[in-house]
């Protein structure tokens, strides 16, 4: 299959090209991203082939339907990296809380957030694909938390690839941090930048803008490539697992193979919420998909009222910070899906340039065909998270935004998965605060609420606080390029 590109072609670029191009230089025409020419179809009779199915299995399936080009071993190699997750049979979890409520558990990798579902094969796959073209890549990230570890830990001693994280000193929680600041191998590094996370990022686009860093790297012949979900190789392995919940569901019985489901996505750049879409259009019976949000409500907003609107707004700093974002980048590719390359590209310039932009009503109609959405304030997330912890079960704040869109957005009472994006370990101070315990740092926070629910830490967690600090270079906006030439 090839791919396409969502703000069509400036004829500078190929019109169409392969996977292995798409995701090692996912930079498209006029700014845009990479998108499958169509989708395979999974379907009731994808879905009853593959019901008895373990996950890598599917997942190889999925990823066949896709006529990507990479070979069978490698996928293969890529997959067996799930077996690094606590259960190697089943790396997807699905627990039931309620009647007809499910939590499908994406966290049990190992950084315990969801970005491991794709970044471990992920990592396996594009540094082979690297390799094979004889070509050095770097891959930089600003994270606030889960992209950075994630990123480090796939790609940690990987042929051909470098990695430099940047993150907000003082932004991020203990564990965020030593995840990063303890990893030690040579092709990666990890920079704190005095700021917050806005000026990590901002510094980031500039040091990608800038002439003499690009240079430099041309004289290294170092090619840029990106691990975030703009990269349609982060996107395929997010579509897997909601073909893998709904299977669960059938294969206990609370559906029929065939019955529609509601898909509950906690939401930030809309990568997750993206592989929903995708599974629904290829045929997965999804009602709907319930996009919750975080006081940052600015996806709330589109979908309710069909105005992307960053007039006015400034980032809000909530206890589910990997949703604080403004600029989600993967919902053009739900506009590029509806309404084709001219519209997206209209749209898109006119949110670069006025900052805002307007669906038409009809195409806001169609929008709502597919989406839902609502948000919850840090006090209503951490009031759910509470009510589940009495019951027993244990969510980080991410997912605890999940249950309002589960309470209001269902029009009728159908079985919803709601996903689990992070272990509470990763965010255990709020966790601790929601379930009214005292805690003044993240240590403190794990061991309170560990033997207040009787929940085990996992030892890569645990074993954080001891490991020997490898990146300990916190510096300034301005010295981050200096930085990382003497790394290169
Ligand atoms: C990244 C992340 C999200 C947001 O996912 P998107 O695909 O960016 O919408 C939600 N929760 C957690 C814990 C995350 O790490």
């Amino acid at each position: 299959m090839q791919f396409i590109e969502t703000r069509g072609n400036d004829g500078k670029l190929p019109a169409a090209v392969p996977f292995s191009s798409a995701i090692l230089n996912p930079r498209a025409s006029y700014g845009g991203l990479y998108v499958p020419e169509e989708l395979p179809d999974m379907s009731i009779g994808f879905l009853s082939e593959f019901l008895q199915s373990d996950y890598k299995t599917l997942a190889f399936a999925l990823l066949k339907a896709f006529e990507i080009d990479v070979d069978d071993e490698l996928l293969h190699e890529a997959l067996e990296r799930y077996d690094r997750f606590d259960d190697p049979n089943n790396p997807v979890p699905v627990v039931g809380l309620e009647e007809d409520l499910y939590v499908s558990e994406l966290w049990h990798g190992p950084t315990r957030a969801f970005k491991d579902m794709a970044l471990q094969p992920f990592g396996v796959i594009l540094s082979a694909l690297a390799k094979a073209r004889k070509e050095q890549y770097l891959i930089m990230a600003a994270t606030s938390g889960d992209t950075g570890p994630a990123t480090l830990e796939t790609f940690k001693n990987r042929d051909n690839i470098k990695v430099c994280c940047l993150y907000p000193a003082g932004g991020t929680s203990d564990v965020q941090r030593l995840q990063m600041v303890t990893e030690d191998a040579p092709n990666l590094k990890v920079i704190g930048v005095e700021g917050n996370f806005d000026d990590t990022q901002h510094a980031l686009k500039s040091l990608l803008a800038s002439e003499e860093f690009r240079k430099e790297l041309k004289k290294r012949a170092i090619h840029l490539s990106a691990a975030n979900s703009v990269n349609f190789g982060r996107i395929i392995f997010q579509i897997i697992y909601h073909i893998h919940s709904y299977l669960e569901l059938v294969r206990r019985e609370a559906i029929a193979l065939g019955e529609e489901i509601y898909l509950v996505v906690p939401s930030g750049n809309f990568g997750n919420a993206l592989g929903a879409y995708y599974a629904k259009k290829a045929g997965l019976p999804v009602r709907k998909i319930l996009i919750a949000s975080n006081a940052n409500n600015i996806l709330t907003e589109l979908i309710e009222t069909g105005v992307y609107d960053l007039r006015g707004r400034e980032l809000i700093q909530t206890e589910s910070p990997a949703m604080d974002i403004l600029v989600s980048s993967n919902v053009e590719r739900v506009l590029y899906d509806k309404f084709g390359p001219e519209r997206t590209r209209e749209l898109m310039e006119s949110l670069a340039e006025e900052r805002v932009y307007r669906l038409t009503e009809e195409e806001h109609a169609r929008l709502r065909e597919d989406f839902a959405a609502v948000y919850s304030t840090d006090e209503e997330g951490e009031k759910a998270l509470a009510h589940y912890a009495a019951k027993g079960y244990l969510m980080d704040p991410h997912t605890a935004t999940c249950l309002k869109a589960y309470r209001e957005l269902r029009d009728e009472p159908l079985p919803t998965v709601i996903y689990s994006t992070a272990e509470w370990t990763k965010f255990s101070p709020t966790v601790a605060r929601a379930l009214g315990l005292d805690a003044s740092n993240d240590r403190e926070a794990l061991q309170a609420v560990s033997e207040k629910m009787g929940v085990k830490i996992p030892p890569v967690i645990a074993s954080l606080f001891d490991k020997p600090i490898i990146h300990d270079r916190i510096v300034k906006p301005e010295e981050i390029m200096q930085e990382m030439l003497s790394f290169l």
